[in-house]
């Protein structure tokens, strides 16, 4: 850390310490930014106690020559982008929405189409300052307090906040080509998938499908020189890019968020949103505004009509690589995304993270869907979310719980190693003061 925010940064921490001595009361984060959580109908108590850990938001050190960049926990990727991409560095894994915080990728699961190379957000972690629900502050790295270490993954700040992190990060261009290809055939598109994991000179792989037969795999490379640059503002809507066969380059800032303009897809391709898209300046085309100002969107999805007529299908799974092929063939039997398309990838960890334990280097098929689906007549509640999870339960994966989920305790505990988690609570939040992860993860009605 330079002089300067090494101070700033412990005095603040003596600050927060100071709020917090001997602290008995139940806690949540305050935070400036948005959060990129989305869960219905939460069952934390909501008297608790606000700690404001939103002035934890800059990056403090920069060594260039071994690519490690020191931050504050609530920094968020578009400041680091900002800060390291000046010095042609990045970070391993940059998450796609500009307003997800360092901190809140680290005890997610943060993720990217690079992540069957480097791992997830977790993987790049080399130390982290923590904050406990008794006010204390300690340092977690491989060395030191391990346990707590290898559980931030998935903690989802149940076990306490990030104050600070130390990450790796890697070497990056100017600027991202990207080569778009269709397939009408998700074997011959898997197959193809898995083949580029092995040829060094891709950055990421990723496919966007609108069906069983309509799919098209993006591969992109770093280069110094943009040929057919294109923006992500303007008119261009990103997916609509992609879903064709095309060759284009983007600034390497444009490709790591290309999907926050449109939020994915959630931006409607129409006359009025089109005129919007042309007008709208660029720093009101983003995920964090339209989260922070269209609330009532949320809010209605949550109300009782909309429940009726809607199912918000916002998840990620991931299955073995070699039951990939039945994920995605169920999801295409079940759902209509009515025009939406949905996310593929392949990913792979290189470790096992002790509340999220996908097999170590091993692929994984990720796929994500970030829509609102028609529920059909008499259709429960949740069925097709429930339906998939099933599935990728059974195929032997795991799913992300930045969104609800719908497993009793029994399950939640096998699947998120519930016995490790309790030994962990026990050691580092002894009085509850976080709500624990089943608590926080799952849907009570
Ligand atoms: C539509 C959608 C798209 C997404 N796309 C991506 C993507 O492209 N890539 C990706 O990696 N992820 C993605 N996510 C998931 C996202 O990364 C996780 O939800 C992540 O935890 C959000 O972090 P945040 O900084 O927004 O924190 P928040 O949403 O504010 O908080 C997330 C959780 O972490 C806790 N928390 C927050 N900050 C800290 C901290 N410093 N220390 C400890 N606990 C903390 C909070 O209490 C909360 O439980 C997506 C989610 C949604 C809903």
């Amino acid at each position: 850390m330079s002089t300067d925010t090494r101070i700033i940064h412990k005095k603040q921490i003596k600050k927060l310490q100071q709020i917090l001595k001997n602290n008995k009361q139940k806690l949540k984060v305050k935070k400036k930014t948005i959060s990129n959580l989305f869960r219905y109908e939460s069952s934390i108590d909501k008297s608790r106690y606000e700690i404001d850990l939103s002035s934890f938001n800059k990056p403090l050190f920069l060594d260039s020559k071994n690519k490690i960049l020191e931050v504050q926990g609530l920094t968020t990727f578009e400041q680091i982008i900002d800060f390291t991409l000046p010095h042609h560095l990045t970070p391993l894994i940059t998450p796609e929405l500009k307003h997800i915080t360092i901190g809140g990728a680290l005890v997610g699961i943060g993720v990217e189409t690079n992540t069957f190379r480097y791992g997830f957000v977790h993987n790049s972690l080399l130390e982290a300052d923590v904050l406990l629900s008794n006010g204390k502050v300690i340092t977690v790295s491989r060395n030191k307090n391990k346990d707590l270490f290898d559980a931030l993954p998935n903690s989802y700040g149940t076990l306490g906040y990030v104050l600070r992190a130390k990450i790796k990060l890697r070497d990056i261009k100017p600027f991202v080509k990207l080569k778009t290809k269709k397939y009408k055939n998700i074997k011959k598109a898997l197959s193809e998938l898995n083949a580029k994991t092995k040829q060094k000179s891709i950055d990421t792989i990723e496919a966007i499908a609108y069906s069983k037969n309509e799919i098209y795999i993006t591969l992109t490379e770093q280069t110094n020189k943009p040929k057919n640059l294109k923006s992500i503002y303007g008119p261009t809507i990103f997916y609509k890019e992609v879903s064709r066969a095309n060759e284009f380059t983007l600034k390497t800032k444009d490709f790591f968020f290309r999907y926050d303009p449109d939020w994915f897809w959630n931006i409607p391709d129409n006359f009025l949103m089109n005129l919007l898209r042309r007008i709208t300046p660029k720093k009101l085309r983003n995920s964090g505004f339209y989260k922070k100002y269209g609330q009532p969107i949320f809010d209605s999805l949550e109300s009782k009509e909309s429940k009726e007529k809607y199912e918000a299908l916002i998840q990620d799974w991931e299955v073995p690589w070699n039951q990939g092929e039945k994920l995605f063939n169920f999801f295409f039997d079940i759902v209509e995304t009515n025009g939406n398309p949905i996310i593929i990838a392949p990913i792979k960890t290189p470790t096992i993270a002790t509340l999220y334990p996908m097999k170590p280097d091993q692929l994984y098929l990720n796929l994500g869907c970030y829509c609102a689906i028609k529920r059909k007549k008499g259709q429960k509640p949740f069925d097709v979310t429930k339906k998939i999870d099933n599935l990728c339960f059974r195929l032997g994966g795991i799913k992300m719980l930045y969104s609800s989920t719908f497993l009793n305790k029994k399950e939640f505990d096998k699947i998120y190693n519930g016995g490790a988690y309790d030994k962990l609570k026990k050691k580092y939040d002894p009085l509850k003061l976080l709500p624990t992860l089943f608590e926080k993860a799952t849907l009570h009605k």
